[in-house]
């Protein structure tokens, strides 16, 4: 089957759709609003390097990444901090978001594809409660499917028909405000822990969030404030102006700063419509924690891509097998993620101190805490396993909070995987309502 497909935005999950498209027959345009060479963040962000092939994609040019530096855990009162355990060389990468993004602009081009760039989408043409195709600066054009990868702020779910239940805007602490800044090393400084370049600094000054601070080359720091709720001006000054005081490394010159905005909730109950699917942040397919969204959104693409290479029409009720599929394997662990996710957000200041500084945490332990799924999780010896429930037991007031949050996030995970199996629109809205409600969405 050859189908006309429009991608609206060149996020990576709808890149890896569009060139996988492309290879199975299809005419793929895609839309991008910024100019090339101008798509996506001016800095390096981390992903697991297997996901290209994965993805049954090339290896990226070598010179558009580098290995995944090493990173510290730091305690909200600095006292103590964990060393993240590395991964094996270049199993974990850096790679440079702009040269990504022309990486698979490239694909796209020698697949066959049209990549617009400069070519904002206005709006989705929806006819009878079908999407029928995009209004863009260039006119109107008709497709057979849009995919929507144009990010968290999409504006598209909001004009899809309402009988579909697809979220218009996510709720609040669906989303790390942040300040993403790049500030010049302090002459002859070193980092907080000699041969560890990045610090990553939990409830930063109390708040609902992080910050870090990371050496970039030789000579520059980049600092990310993050906050859930809202980051306002002072937010900024205030995180800026302790870390500058706390880590060596960090000057007060700054080379260039922005406000971001990073995904941080499981996927919303229904992606897909008549017409039409997200995949990527624009459906928060991504992992609600660990900052994984590049590889979630890239899988998401590929399996997207899988499904219509079999044969599936572009109907909601066709669309609906894909998007249970994907719950079911990937959105059912995102969505248990973001329970715990929410729950440890919120802990007081006072209990994550002591989670570093009793032991409970130890350096091995975060071994587990790894993006790769199919990597064999390191045993804790069944010793220290006892050890650590000595300690929780000394804390009933983390403890019992901790055992029920862990139920809590079963039950969601559960519920995400048991969506209708059959498109009715009735059933489907009544287990929507039941997921986000198992998330705290709601
Ligand atoms: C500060 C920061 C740090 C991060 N760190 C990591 C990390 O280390 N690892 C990781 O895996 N992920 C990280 N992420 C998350 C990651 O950026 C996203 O999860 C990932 O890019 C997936 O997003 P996406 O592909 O769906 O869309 P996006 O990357 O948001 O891309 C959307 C695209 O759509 C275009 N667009 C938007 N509207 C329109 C329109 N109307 N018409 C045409 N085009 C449009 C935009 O210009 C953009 O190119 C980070 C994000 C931020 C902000």
């Amino acid at each position: 089957m050859c189908a006309k497909i429009a991608v609206i935005g060149m996020g990576q999950g709808g890149m890896t759709a569009a060139v996988k498209l492309l290879e199975s027959g299809n005419q793929v345009t895609v839309f991008e609003k910024e100019q090339r060479g101008e798509v996506s963040y001016r800095w390096k962000d981390d992903i697991r390097s297997d996901v290209f092939s994965l993805c049954e994609l090339p290896s990226p040019p070598e010179d558009c990444y580098e290995q995944k530096r090493k990173w510290l855990f730091v305690a909200p009162n600095f006292q103590n901090s964990l060393p993240v355990p590395p991964a094996k060389p270049m199993e974990e990468i850096s790679i440079d978001r702009r040269a990504l993004s022309e990486y698979f602009a490239q694909l796209a081009i020698a697949a066959g594809g049209i990549v617009k760039f400069g070519v904002p989408v206005r709006s989705l043409i929806v006819e009878d409660e079908r999407v029928d195709g995009v209004v863009t600066s260039d006119g109107e054009e008709k497709f057979d499917l849009v995919i929507d990868a144009s990010g968290m702020r999409s504006p598209f779910r909001a004009q899809l028909p309402k009988k579909f239940c697809v979220d218009a805007q996510p709720e609040s602490d669906g989303v790390l405000y942040g300040y993403r800044a790049f500030f010049h090393r302090r002459a002859d400084a070193q980092t907080l822990e000699p041969g560890v370049d990045c610090t990553m600094v939990l409830k930063h000054m109390g708040k609902q969030g992080i910050s870090w601070c990371n050496l970039v080359g030789d000579d520059m720091v980049d600092v990310l404030i993050g906050r859930l709720g809202g980051l306002s001006d002072e937010d900024i000054n205030e995180a800026i102006a302790d870390l500058q005081q706390k880590m060596p490394i960090l000057s007060k010159e700054l080379y260039f700063g922005q406000r971001v905005q990073i995904c941080l909730r499981g996927p919303i109950p229904v992606g897909v419509a008549d017409g039409y699917v997200a995949v990527g942040d624009s459906a928060f397919q991504t992992m609600p924690l660990m900052g994984s969204g590049i590889e979630s959104s890239m899988k998401a693409g590929k399996a997207l891509a899988d499904f219509i290479a079999g044969g599936g029409e572009f109907s909601a009720a066709a669309l609906w097998r894909f998007w249970t599929d994907w719950m079911k394997k990937q959105g059912a662990d995102f969505a248990f993620i973001d329970v715990l996710k929410r729950w440890a957000l919120a802990i007081d200041q006072g209990q994550i101190d002591w989670v570093f500084s009793s032991g409970l945490i130890s350096k091995s332990d975060l071994a587990l805490v790894t993006t790769d799924s199919s990597a064999a999780k390191p045993k804790i010896p069944a010793g220290a396993i006892f050890k650590k429930i000595g300690l929780l037991l000394t804390r009933p007031s983390l403890t019992f909070p901790a055992i029920r949050h862990v139920v809590r996030a079963l039950k969601a995970k559960r519920c995400a995987a048991h969506a209708p199996k059959k498109y009715d629109q009735k059933k489907i809205a009544k287990w929507a309502r039941k997921y986000s409600k198992r998330l705290g969405a709601v």
